[in-house]
């Protein structure tokens, strides 16, 4: 018997879903709306960020025949960082990986959905059906229908026997959910912002290696990348507090283009020189928030939905696992399908069991390892240094820090997350402090 899985958004989760059902069997008739354009017919990146595919993500993707290859294909594997040494006024680089093979592969968002989307429709013809600039505004859970909004605004109404809401931090899909009995939702906002530019790779930024920096101006944080991304061009993100309000535009310091090329050139990025215009986008560019949601569970029965991926927990990308825990959702939910037998009223319940603790315990893990305060991050990094040394050294007997722990090994986050308990409870109220001193 036929399945009808109606997946609502056209990013990384929504599309590994479609990959992972209709690889394994041809009892599933998909049909994924998006409500942007078609990531194909964008020309080049405007607002997309370069994310990390790290051990857990290239773990999932290999599971399906050559899916891992052709995104390899699209991006940069990182094996080093950068940093800049002010001491001896010149970047230095070091090796983040002992293996060979192992890396981050970084990739454009718009390249990793536009490579999933090829090798979906060059893998599989019947069965899938894509629709983009369709929104999803209305969920019937009774009847099993869902309505959406086509960009001409006339109204489609689509029928499901699943209905999975892949549809990112504002999750349409999740909203409807705030109706039935039982679901709750909490969401909040970091004091942080943040802006990307695209830039051609300076001479002394090397191919494979990302750079970071960090500064506090007037005890505010600025941190940050430069990441390589293919075609020799680098992801610039900068992020930074907002606590006081009028920051939410451009990081402080660096309110107009002057500001910002001078900043950039004498202290993120020493050498980095940005053109007037590349400056001039920066400033002009809307400013992107970071949310953080919760939700006490992925699913429900009456209505046969499910939330994967943001959709279901929001998170800041400190740790670099938003994508990656959207992976394991999907992989999740596809093992559960396949050993029930598509059997929706066991499959959902058992998701929701195994998924709402992985999602809670990466959230705070992103949200409480970031001391805020200056002993207290060298008090944490000297430790975590340590700790990573050993680790090489006698791997039976210590334990891995929390982000190669998260990075590097497919250890479930809520394992991770009772394992640095401590350090979040003390990172968490020595961040508060400082939070609340500033009001
Ligand atoms: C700056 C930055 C850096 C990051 N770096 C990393 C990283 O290094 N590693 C990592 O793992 N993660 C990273 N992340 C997180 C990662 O981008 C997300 O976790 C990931 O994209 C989630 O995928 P998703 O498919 O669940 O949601 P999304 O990527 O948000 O996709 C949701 C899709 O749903 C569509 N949609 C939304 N609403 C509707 C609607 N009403 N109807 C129809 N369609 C709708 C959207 O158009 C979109 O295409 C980063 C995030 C940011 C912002």
């Amino acid at each position: 018997m036929t399945t009808k899985v109606v997946i609502m958004g056209a990013g990384p989760a929504g599309l590994l879903l479609a990959h992972c059902l209709l690889s394994r069997s041809n009892d599933y008739e998909i049909c994924i709306y998006d409500k942007r354009s078609d990531p194909r017919l964008l020309n080049n990146n405007k607002r997309a960020f370069v994310i990390g595919i790290s051990h857990r993500g290239q773990t999932i993707l290999k599971e399906i025949n050559g899916l891992w290859k052709a995104i390899k294909n699209k991006g940069i594997p990182v094996r080093n960082s950068g940093f800049y040494s002010p001491k001896k006024e010149t970047w230095q680089t070091f090796s983040r990986y002992q293996h060979p093979e192992d890396c981050n592969l970084l990739i454009n968002r718009n390249d990793l959905c536009t490579t999933l989307l090829e090798e979906l429709e060059k893998r599989i013809n019947n069965n899938l059906k894509i629709v983009f600039n369709t929104r999803c505004i209305e969920n019937n859970f009774r009847k099993k229908t869902i309505t959406l909004q086509s960009k001409d605004n006339s109204l489609i109404e689509e029928s499901y026997d699943l209905l999975v809401g892949a549809d990112g931090a504002n999750s349409a899909v999740r909203n409807s959910l705030m109706s039935q009995p039982g679901f709750h939702f909490e969401q909040s906002y970091f004091n942080t912002s943040w802006k990307v530019l695209h830039l051609p790779r300076p001479g002394f930024m090397e191919p494979e290696t990302s750079y970071g920096f960090r500064e506090i101006e007037n005890s505010t944080y600025i941190v940050g990348a430069a990441l390589p991304e293919v075609n020799n061009q680098i992801c610039l993100l900068i992020f930074w507090d907002t606590t006081v309000s009028e920051l939410n535009q451009n990081p402080p310091g660096m309110t107009n283009a002057n500001e910002l090329k001078r900043k950039i050139k004498d202290v993120l990025l020493p050498g980095l020189e940005l053109s007037n215009e590349q400056a001039e986008k920066f400033i002009q560019k809307r400013h992107s928030s970071v949310i953080q949601t919760k939700c006490n569970r992925y699913h429900d029965i009456e209505g046969k939905v499910v939330l994967v991926g943001d959709a279901a927990h929001a998170m800041s990308s400190r740790l670099g696992q938003g994508c990656q825990a959207a992976f394991n959702d999907v992989w999740v939910l596809n093992q559960l399908l396949q050993e029930e037998n598509n059997n929706l009223d066991i499959v959902l319940p058992k998701y929701s069991e195994k998924q709402v603790k992985e999602g809670h315990a990466i959230t705070d893990l992103n949200a409480c390892l970031s001391p805020r305060s200056n002993w207290l991050m060298i008090l944490f990094n000297s430790v975590m240094l340590l700790r990573s040394k050993l680790n090489e050294k006698f791997p039976n007997l210590i334990q891995p820090t929390p982000l190669n722990a998260v990075s590097r090994t497919l250890i479930p986050y809520s394992e991770i997350a009772n394992r640095f308990q401590h350090w979040m409870t003390i990172i968490k109220w020595s961040n508060q402090r400082q939070l609340e001193a500033k009001k």
